[in-house]
């Protein structure tokens, strides 16, 4: 991107729209929208790392190629509070100064985020509101209400002096939303009529036929968990799914049981969302988690997150009987009340398996139906196309093969009309220029990665980059564990192997510390987690860090091997 908008042949000054993540990954999403001295960004998504990426907490975009230019007049506009859109706000923020626009729970979410990684906010959160216009250097932007999974999202228009450019978010057509705000068919209509230059729309779902259907769907099958179910009942699902958890907490009334917000991530985001009234639990209604044994188990409901798998989340505990408060009986019923983000089935299915050796019931989407995605199926994702009716259309939120096909989709329904639509089948990092009559891709920009472990405040390069100055910075410790697949028991002494760790060798040496507290875990630990290698390697990880960082000041690369005898 350059500093001038670009001439084009005509004469007429081109409008680069840069993608630079969630074009081909599910997280990251990050669009960049520029005209001289104006600076858009939309949405500034991360996403978990991979098992493989051990010692690294988080990845976001690499926002390198937008620092060269000062814009004078940058804004961040975020569609809603899920992590893919929001989770490197805090880095985007430190690298650029600006407004950032968010609906009154997408900030709340945010904020808790910049306290925790101590951002100053000063005044730059700006609630909007559907329907509100606001005016940033060169654009006015402008939201709209759409539905999706959690409340409070909307989509972005951005009027620029090109024409108009329309953001979907993320979106689904709710036509019974729970808290009654409806998706504004209006007003895409309405900008449809105006003229738009470009539609930016979510392709997650484009492969399921028909209509995805509303968050009141699953009522059904829940109220015959609640009549049926004898013991506890647990409910795996992302914190941020407020409309499952308003779901589940009024149908506890309704069945007599008390509600237990279980784990910290569910704690701080549902009272956040019960503050702004996004979810309403009776006073009476709700227990702390450290109440739950004392209660009669057919009186209670746990509310938890780890529908993932995630080593460390209350779900993986409660599943592994290691949870303080929370322990499985076989008359509890637990349910996963969200999907399997690809790349996660192998650690959903040990939690899984985990919950049935307890001998409780397991109800997923598979069995009832407990889940209804938040993103459009396709015939949703045609009536976004003519309400719009942009001139060009670029697929965002989805892998290649989704957004090809919503691509097919686009050129089939407009092969007709008068003008059919111009598809850019973009990637990212691939820079987008549009004039009034259409766009294409002129270029292509590094769009690398960053990895963020906890301690880091700022990135540290891209991937490659950021391991070869880890381990040039501060070592390699690959502690090896020999485990009996079988009984669970620990062979011999772990190992603990490094590369450019600066340590003095002796009696005293840190390693042989670091041994034998990696052998006092593996000896605290239950048979189970010795045996579930996504937990033992996590906890050693964890621990090793913590070590060398309290022992040595010392942050190394951890990553431990684990060898079935
Ligand atoms: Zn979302
Ligand atoms: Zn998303």
């Amino acid at each position: 991107m350059t500093d001038a908008p670009v001439e084009a042949p005509s004469g007429l000054p081109k409008l680069p729209v840069l993608p630079l993540g969630g074009l081909s990954e599910f997280g990251l999403n990050t669009m960049a929208v520029s005209w001289g001295d104006t600076l858009v960004v939309v949405d500034a998504g991360s996403m978990f790392p991979e098992p493989e990426l051990l010692g690294v907490d988080l990845i976001i975009p690499d926002y390198a190629c937008l620092q060269h230019r000062q814009p004078r007049h940058t804004a961040v506009v975020l569609t809603h509070g899920h992590e893919d859109h929001i989770g490197a706000v805090p880095h985007v923020m430190r690298q650029f100064a600006g407004p950032v626009f968010g609906t009154p729970l997408t900030l709340a979410l945010l904020e808790a985020k910049l306290a925790e990684q101590r951002v100053s906010v000063d005044d730059r959160l700006h609630v909007v509101h559907p329907r509100d216009r606001m005016v940033v250097g060169d654009f006015t932007l402008e939201f709209l209400r759409v539905t999706h999974s959690m409340p409070d999202c909307v989509a972005v228009a951005i009027h620029t002096p090109v024409g108009t450019v329309v953001h979907s978010g993320d979106f689904k057509i709710d036509q019974t939303p729970i808290d009654g705000e409806h998706f504004d068919f209006h007003r895409f209509a309405e900008l449809g009529a105006e003229g738009v230059l470009a539609l930016f729309s979510d392709s997650t779902n484009i492969e399921r036929p028909g209509v995805t259907g509303s968050e009141v769907d699953v009522i059904e099958a829940f109220e015959e968990i609640f009549a049926s179910t004898r013991g506890k009942i647990i409910t795996a699902s992302f914190a941020t799914s407020m409309y499952r958890l308003q779901v589940l907490v009024t149908l506890a009334e309704k069945f007599g049981r008390r509600v237990a917000f279980v784990g910290r991530g569910m704690v701080e985001v549902s009272q956040i969302a019960q503050r702004l009234g996004y979810l309403k639990v009776p006073a009476h209604l709700t227990v702390r988690e450290s109440e739950v044994k004392n209660l009669p188990p057919e009186q209670v409901l746990c509310l938890v997150t780890g529908s993932q798998g995630e080593p460390m989340s209350a779900l993986s505990r409660i599943a592994i009987d290691e949870h303080k408060h929370v322990g499985l009986m076989p008359d509890d019923t637990v349910v996963f009340s969200s999907r399997e983000i690809p790349g996660n089935e192998r650690a959903i299915d040990r939690v899984i398996n985990h919950i049935a050796r307890r001998g409780a019931e397991i109800v997923n989407e598979h069995i009832k139906h407990v889940h209804v995605s938040g993103h459009g199926s396709s015939e949703e994702l045609k009536t976004m196309l003519s309400l719009v009716r942009p001139r060009c259309f670029v697929p965002i939120h989805g892998t290649f093969r989704q957004r090809s096909r919503h691509a097919r989709t686009a050129e089939r329904l407009t092969r007709n009309l008068p003008s059919p639509v111009q598809v850019i089948l973009a990637d990212n990092g691939e820079n987008i220029e549009f004039d009034r009559d259409g766009g294409r891709v002129t270029a292509r920009v590094h769009a690398g990665r960053v990895l963020i472990d906890g301690a880091s405040a700022s990135g540290l390069g891209d991937e490659v980059l950021r391991d070869r100055r880890h381990l040039a910075e501060d070592g390699l410790v690959v502690p090896v564990v020999a485990i009996n697949k079988q009984t669970g028991a620990v062979e011999g002494v772990p190992d603990m192997i490094t590369r450019g760790l600066a340590i003095e060798q002796g009696a005293e040496s840190p390693l042989r510390d670091a041994s034998r507290l990696i052998a006092e875990l593996l000896a605290s630990a239950s048979i189970e987690e010795r045996t579930d290698y996504g937990i033992i390697r996590d906890r050693i990880s964890v621990e090793l860090r913590r070590f060398f960082r309290k022992r040595l000041g010392q942050r190394p690369l951890v990553l431990p091997v684990i060898m079935e005898i």
